[in-house]
């Protein structure tokens, strides 16, 4: 079955292309969940991703997309009231599922676009009113990174929050130091920058932020971090795991630590600049605040006021599809997606194809 050699090759922000051998791999036989078997598969995937996430900590798999990570971080980690960063879709829907869970919790809040600033951050947190602070690395919907290790070092002012980080499209794109920046629980779903299929995410806990969940009630049941950690003591899951997934994860940390994790940075560094690049020789514009622009995905702005579905339509006729902008701001930018294992080559052809379909129109 050749099928998947003819697809539209994804560039969108996640999904994205996942490479034959890592779906080969979810085709393994089944194993049993308490088998020594699984646990040796879990022992070695949750090594490697210690590794790629340069920290000591306990790091948990989930079987669910990253927002279940959302809810097990407000229910677990929020007690007295959290603060939370909205820059975008995807902090705003973070600050929602705080809120939906009945937890006391305020918003910063920029105009999409713009970056999270420490200052911002530092003003809110100096009240002492938080407890928990909800902080998104890569906001996807608006290309926008904000500034992690600068707001780390603020947070370290403020020993009682549980700094809790969302890092789901960026996590393996752009360098994350758990350890170094004091991050309490950092999470990410793998259909982003890990280049894998949707289904699973991963979550680091640190002594903090266990320590928070036992003085918490109704931390929930599916969720609790407390059965994570009892259950990860045994290289475990509390309930069930999405083994095939975990097979294909394991693989793909291992082709990340041959690749060298400095050399995947500076890959997506390159592709990003690349892109930015032909952003502007083509006459658009970046709709990201300067210097705070994402390595794993450009957001343009359609300043030129192009038929955004149209040049969609016209890439999926070449085999290939990038993403409308998010939400409101949909024809008016539009998002190209450049992580996980898609390499220059890739990116040469994508926007080959995008100014061969733009200088057609004229
Ligand atoms: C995709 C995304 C999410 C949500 O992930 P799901 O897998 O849809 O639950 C959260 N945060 C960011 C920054 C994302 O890019």
């Amino acid at each position: 079955m050749d099928s998947w050699k003819k697809h539209v090759r994804l560039f969108i922000p996640g999904p994205v292309e996942v490479s034959p051998e890592i779906l080969d791999e979810m085709g393994r036989p089944m194993i049993g969940h308490r088998s020594k078997a699984y646990q040796d598969l879990h022992a070695s995937t949750v090594e490697k991703l210690k590794k790629i996430l340069f920290t000591e900590n306990d790091v948990h798999l989930s079987a669910s997309s990253a927002t279940g990570v959302f809810e097990a971080c407000v229910r677990n980690c929020i007690k007295k009231k959290a603060l939370a960063c909205v820059c975008g879709a995807f902090s705003k829907k973070w600050y929602q599922v705080a809120i939906e869970n009945g937890k006391e919790c305020d918003k910063i809040e920029v105009e999409w676009g713009k970056a999270i600033k420490p200052e911002m951050i530092d003003e809110k947190l100096s009240t002492g009113e938080y407890d928990s602070l909800l902080f998104v690395n890569n906001e996807t919907s608006t290309g926008v990174a904000s500034p992690l290790y600068e707001i780390a070092e603020v947070v370290k002012k403020y020993p009682d929050v549980v700094f809790m980080v969302d890092a789901v499209s960026s996590l393996t794109g752009m360098k994350l130091e758990v350890d170094k920046l004091g991050i309490d629980v950092c999470l990410a779903g793998t259909q982003k920058a890990f280049a894998l299929p949707p289904g699973l995410a991963i979550f680091t806990v640190s002594e903090k932020a266990y320590k928070r969940a036992e003085s918490v009630p109704n931390r929930g049941h599916y969720f609790d971090f407390l059965g994570f950690r009892k259950y990860g003591q045994k290289n475990q899951t509390p309930s069930t795991p999405a083994i095939s997934q975990i097979y294909a994860l394991n693989l793909q940390l291992e082709r990340m630590l041959n690749e060298g994790m400095e050399n995947r940075f500076k890959r997506h560094a390159q592709m990003a600049e690349f892109t930015r690049k032909w952003v502007i020789d083509s006459g658009f514009e970046l709709f990201t605040e300067k210097g705070y622009e994402s390595n794993t995905l450009t957001t343009v702005l359609n300043n030129k006021g192009i038929d955004v579905n149209e040049l969609i339509s016209k890439l999926v006729d070449k085999g290939m599809i990038i993403g409308n902008g998010y939400g409101e701001l949909k024809n008016k930018t539009f998002r190209i997606a450049h992580m996980g294992d898609t390499t220059m080559d890739d990116m040469k052809e994508l926007l080959n194809n995008m100014s061969e379909i733009l200088e057609g129109e004229k």
